[in-house]
């Protein structure tokens, strides 16, 4: 015994069908039951033979003319069509009037007929010959009504489940119960004793399975999606799945298939009405695809609006990056430099003289400090004002610039004093490079206001190589110092090179 075959056995609450169902049940299974059985049962259910004439006339079977009488229906569209219609017809009116809940029976119906006619329109179209594909179609999910009525909280929770989880219904229910609605639905229908040429396509209608029934099964599967297309959702993805599959199994063109997909509405609203089924919000297929095209513009539209938009973001945020970045070096510029001179300030010219220091002891370079102290500075502001000092303080930073080589460093030490890192540079280059500078201020004539005049500098040099050993920072600027006071003391406006007193160490 199947899972299945437990839970129908254990819970099934479904209702029996109406006793003239019960016979009409019972007419189907006897395939070679004539048109006068199926007339007999029909005849004491007056409105049920005038709703089977109704049906007989619809679109659905497309026949040349009116029918008047269930004899020539059955003539023209065959006895076991026209049971299978009356068939169809007393379960979905017993489930209507029986059943109420949270269930919505109303599309449920809505759906079961829509795949009825798909599975009919199908059918004639591939030509496949299955007097039963029309209730097969109908039944087909029946199992899905069984689930909800057995346990209505339960399949409630299901169906959240599978909206979450994204898989399809058959996976969830065998997760959940150990066993699907075509399992379910196809044991209800063989408990009511319904031939297995209408309960196998049903069984096999989600899965592949071979067998004599195959073709059938296929199309309840097409009938299935296409059911789906107008009362489900996601319409646009499924009627696109619905022409790749048509169009590589049945090589169906395209027009084909949308004129089939519209046939297929148009006759499943009629059958409901039939069927006293509302049609509710079924929309023309041709409508359902202006829509679905249209949601795809606004897609590709905000698409592309969404790519602009992220476009410009990035550049805002280069830009951004970009100011930020020269923020930050301006501000570093700002807070290394001097304010009155623009030269680097005492404080960036510990750093990179400490580094350039460094440097010269890895790469075994020699590195020298020029001090530079402007001659008798006090009479510049004694005489011609602070605001001239300034000036020319601005202005001999300017001429230094000018005179040395690009990679060396001019740094207001102080005061009127100024510091020049020469790296990669030894005594005698120092001095050279001194010299060159001492002559050029000397030389400058300094515009100040209404004045004109010119000053001179006295410069102190220190190198690493002028000892034998290393020396640190704060030695060679002591030795740099030392020579300065020694060039003012020769008399000033001259340059003088640190010498190391006979004997003496530097490290004393
Ligand atoms: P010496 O040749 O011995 O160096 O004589 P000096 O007059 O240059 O030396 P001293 O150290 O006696 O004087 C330096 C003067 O520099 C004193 C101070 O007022 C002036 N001074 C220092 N900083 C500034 C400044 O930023 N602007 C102006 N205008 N003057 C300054
Ligand atoms: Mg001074
Ligand atoms: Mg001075």
């Amino acid at each position: 015994m199947t899972k299945a075959h437990e839970f129908f056995d254990g819970k099934i609450k479904l209702p029996s069908p109406p006793a003239v169902a019960i016979k009409i049940l019972d007419a189907v299974r006897h395939d070679n039951s004539s048109f006068n059985e199926l007339a007999d049962i029909i005849k004491v259910d007056p409105a049920l033979s005038s709703q089977l004439l109704k049906i007989a006339n619809s679109s659905l079977y497309g026949l040349p003319n009116r029918v008047d009488s269930l004899s020539q229906a059955t003539a023209l569209i065959g006895t076991q069509a026209l049971k299978n219609i009356a068939l169809s017809f007393v379960i979905i009116q017993g489930f209507q009037n029986s059943l109420q809940g949270s269930f919505d029976f109303e599309l449920f119906w809505r759906r079961a007929i829509t795949a009825a006619v798909a599975a009919e329109v199908l059918a004639a179209s591939l030509n496949h010959k299955d007097p039963n594909i029309f209730v097969s179609g109908l039944l087909q999910d029946i199992g899905v009504l069984v689930l909800f009525l057995s346990d209505a909280a339960s399949f409630t929770e299901l169906l959240d489940k599978k909206r979450i989880s994204g898989k399809s219904l058959c996976e969830t229910e065998k997760e959940h119960f150990g066993f699907d609605h075509t399992e379910v639905g196809s044991q209800l229908l063989k408990a009511w004793n319904l031939p297995d040429t209408i309960i196998a396509p049903i069984r096999s209608h989600h899965q592949e399975e071979d067998g004599p029934y195959i073709e059938s099964a296929a199309i309840l599967c097409f009938a299935d999606k296409i059911s789906a297309l107008y009362h489900g959702i996601e319409s646009n993805r499924k009627a696109f799945e619905i022409h790749e599959e048509l169009r590589n199994t049945h090589q169906f063109q395209d027009t084909q298939i949308d004129e089939l997909i519209d046939q297929v509405g148009m006759k499943a609203r009629e059958v409901m009405e039939h069927f006293q089924i509302q049609p509710g919000e079924m929309k023309p297929f041709s409508q359902i695809m202006q829509e679905a095209n249209e949601e795809l513009g606004r897609l590709n539209l905000s698409y592309q609006q969404i790519v602009f938009e992220l476009k410009q973001a990035k550049q805002n945020a280069e830009q951004l990056a970009v100011d930020l970045k020269r923020a930050n070096d301006s501000l570093r510029e700002l807070a290394f430099r001097d304010e009155l001179t623009g030269l680097y300030n005492h404080r960036y010219f510990q750093e990179i003289f400490e580094a350039e220091l460094q440097k010269s002891k890895r790469y075994r370079h020699a590195l020298s400090l020029l001090l530079l102290d402007i001659d008798h500075f006090k009479r510049v502001n004694d005489t011609y004002g602070h605001l001239v000092g300034d000036h020319v303080l601005k202005q001999v930073s300017q001429i230094m610039i000018k005179l040395v080589r690009h990679f060396d460093i001019v740094a207001r030490y102080g005061g009127e004093e100024f510091a020049i890192v020469l790296p990669e540079t030894g005594k005698v280059g120092a001095n050279v490079l001194a010299q060159r500078v001492r002559r050029g201020i000397e030389q400058c004539q300094l515009n100040c206001v209404d004045h004109v005049f010119s000053i001179t500098t006295s410069i102190g040099v220190a190198s690493t190589d002028m000892a034998a050993v290393e020396v640190d920072r704060a030695t060679l600027i002591d030795y740099s110092d030392q020579a300065l006071y020694k060039a003012k003391q020769n008399g000033r406006n001259r340059v003088e090179l640190f010498r190391l007193k006979t004997g003496s160490s530097p490290f004393h």
